[in-house]
């Protein structure tokens, strides 16, 4: 259910939002006194002025998990659980201040931020659950003179850094198996959407989260902060979500002292459409695949191919269903895009167009900016767009839909896998064993078949290849968070 935003109530959630980091259970100003500032991508005005940690900071956060990690760890698991129950709810209690300040804070549409308050929420319900569930082993050796225990124990102090595109749910994701397995953290999250962040941290004091279990620092400058705490080898575990490019540096500095890594990173989704596929089915899937978060997710369809037979009729009823999606600040009723995060983010899709366009696409929708203030660009099909167009390489991140026709089932999944990506691949088609058939040859952690949104707290969330290492979510995503230890016992 979302409200009327009015300007007072806007203010309202803003002045109760909290800027400070959250260290060792206080909340507290960066040592320096620095500060940096929050702004409305829908406006471009200041919204608030945060907490600028620095490299002390940062360094503060690790050594209070640290201290605090031997007796969390040692904490009954229903304790643990009952901890992560506490948070689930309290998220519910708080949805409505948690989404505005979502939506304001990073611009998708209210009712997208409901939809991700109760997505990053359902994390916590679902590793409260594995909480009480962490298994073991016992087996007879081989040889029958020995016996193998086998045990699960948390991995240690972890550092957790997130993007921007959704403030909550990439924190929950980590926070809530971290916890579940008895790992504390310092948690990073993206510059431009420090405030849900914060929101949540203050949720998790409440629900009964010792201090130093989850430390939270907000800095203008991750490398500087983060290189460090990553190298020092104190934190045993580096989970991370964002780019490819940043992700690589990261593994590099977590080889230093042999870190457990998990990277969520970048995607280049491809949306095929077969022949025989419901077009309207495949229009809505689209439109989901494309359009959540105004194009502006990992799992968005990048590259979208319809079979020659189907593709006027596809592109014609995709190009209707994004001209009818109102483009606007996301608190107001009726928005379905929103703006880009900011104007980095608003040029680099107006780059890829022109690019496009330059190289031969056909504009049959949109393909500039919107006029007036904010970040905002509208939405754009694409037809006929060239192979050597950049976009079929690089993430669009915005709402532009380039699509392409194939001719056979060979040439799309050669088209689908000519990336260095490899994280999600969304499929069409009425014939289930081609479908299947091509969800096996795909290169990817994850597929979507007649189904244009796969994110889901209880499946194994992640990708191969480029797009990263390890899973989120699902009955393994506690696993990222454990250490096995065998012991030998002689009989
Ligand atoms: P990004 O630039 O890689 O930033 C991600 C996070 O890393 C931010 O918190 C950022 O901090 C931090 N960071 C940047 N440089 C760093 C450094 N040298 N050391 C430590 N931390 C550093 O990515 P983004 O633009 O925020 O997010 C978009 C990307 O995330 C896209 O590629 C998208 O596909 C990917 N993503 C992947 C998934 C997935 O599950 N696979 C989910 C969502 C997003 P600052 O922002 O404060 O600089």
């Amino acid at each position: 259910m979302t409200e009327t935003i009015t300007a007072a109530r806007e203010s309202e959630v803003v002045a109760a939002a909290e800027t400070r980091l959250y260290i060792d259970g206080q909340w507290r100003d960066a040592r320096n006194g620095r500060t940096l500032e929050v702004h409305d991508p829908s406006t471009g005005k200041v919204l608030a002025t945060v907490a600028d940690a620095s490299v002390e900071d940062g360094w503060d956060a690790l050594y209070a998990a640290q201290r605090a990690q031997q007796d969390f760890a040692a904490m009954p698991p229903r304790q643990r659980a009952d901890i992560l129950m506490r948070a689930f709810e309290l998220m519910h209690q708080r949805k409505d201040d948690l989404a505005l300040l979502m939506t304001l804070e990073m611009g998708k549409p209210l009712a997208e931020s409901y939809g991700e308050v109760n997505y990053a929420a359902e994390f916590f319900r679902h590793f409260a659950e594995e909480a009480t569930r962490i298994g073991g082993n016992y087996q007879t050796a081989p040889a029958g003179n020995a016996r193998f225990v086998v045990a699960k124990q948390p991995v240690g102090p972890s550092i957790l850094i997130t993007p921007w595109n959704f403030p909550l749910a990439m924190g929950t994701r980590k926070i809530g198996p971290a916890l579940a397995a008895g790992c504390t953290s310092v948690l990073k999250p993206a510059e431009l959407t420090p405030l849900s962040m914060l929101a949540l941290a203050r949720i998790l004091e409440e629900a009964g989260v010792p201090a130093g279990v989850v430390n939270i620092v907000v800095t203008s400058t991750a490398g500087d902060v983060m290189e460090p705490l990553i190298r020092s080898g104190i934190a045993r575990k580096l989970s991370f979500t964002g780019s490819t490019a940043v992700g690589k540096k990261l593994l590099e500095q977590a080889s230093d002292k042999v870190l457990r890594t998990s990277m969520e990173l970048g995607g280049n989704a491809a949306f095929v459409v077969f022949e025989d596929a419901d077009i309207d089915q495949a229009v809505e899937g689209a439109i989901a695949a494309k359009m959540r978060n105004s194009g502006e997710a990992c799992t968005a369809a990048n590259r979208i191919f319809a079979h020659e037979s189907v593709i006027d009729e596809f592109s014609t009823k995709l190009a209707e269903r994004m001209a009818q999606m109102p483009v606007g600040r996301g608190v107001d009723e009726g928005v379905k895009v929103g703006p880009m995060v900011d104007a980095k983010q608003r040029d680099k899709v107006a780059e890829l167009v022109d690019d496009a366009v330059k190289s031969g696409a056909r504009v049959v929708l949109g393909g500039e900016p919107a006029a007036g203030e904010g970040f905002f660009y509208r939405p754009t099909v694409l037809s006929q767009v060239p192979e050597q167009a950049r976009m079929w390489q690089e993430e669009i991140f915005g709402p532009v839909a380039p699509v392409s026709s194939f001719s056979t089932e060979d040439e799309v999944i050669a088209k689908v896998n000519d990336t260095p990506y490899g994280l999600v691949n969304y499929v069409y088609t009425n014939d289930l064993t081609r479908g299947l058939r091509v969800a096996e040859r795909v290169e990817s952690g994850m597929v979507g078949l007649n189904q244009g949104v796969v994110s889901n707290p209880a499946a194994p969330f992640g990708g191969i290849k480029e797009s990263g290492l390890g899973r989120e979510g699902g009955d393994t995503g506690i696993d990222e968070f454990l250490e096995t230890k065998y012991i030998g016992i002689q009989m």
